[in-house]
């Protein structure tokens, strides 16, 4: 893509391509006129910026759960003797 190319896809990116980009962002590295395009639509878009924050925040979240011990959800031992006695009547 050449300098005026980059230019017009910097200043005339939708919200489409906003959220592709805010999008493809997590899964490989932004080439610098990609940054530029998706910054300045966030500068002047308030509902993909609303969605930019939602996707860091679930983000966050993700991480926060998939950092959790595995025991750290468990069942009570009421559950486990109630699915104990139906799986022994059902064998
Ligand atoms: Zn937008």
């Amino acid at each position: 893509m050449n300098l005026l190319k980059k230019i017009q896809f910097v200043l005339n990116v939708n919200c489409r391509q906003a959220s592709q980009l805010l999008s493809d962002k997590s899964e490989r590295p932004l080439a610098g006129y990609e940054r530029a395009a998706l910054r300045f639509h966030l500068f002047v878009c308030g509902p993909c910026r609303k969605y930019a924050l939602f996707l860091l925040i679930l983000r966050d979240v993700m991480m926060r759960i998939s950092a959790e011990p595995n025991d750290a959800v468990h069942l009570s031992h009421e559950s486990r003797s109630r699915i104990k006695a139906t799986l022994e009547a059902h064998s």
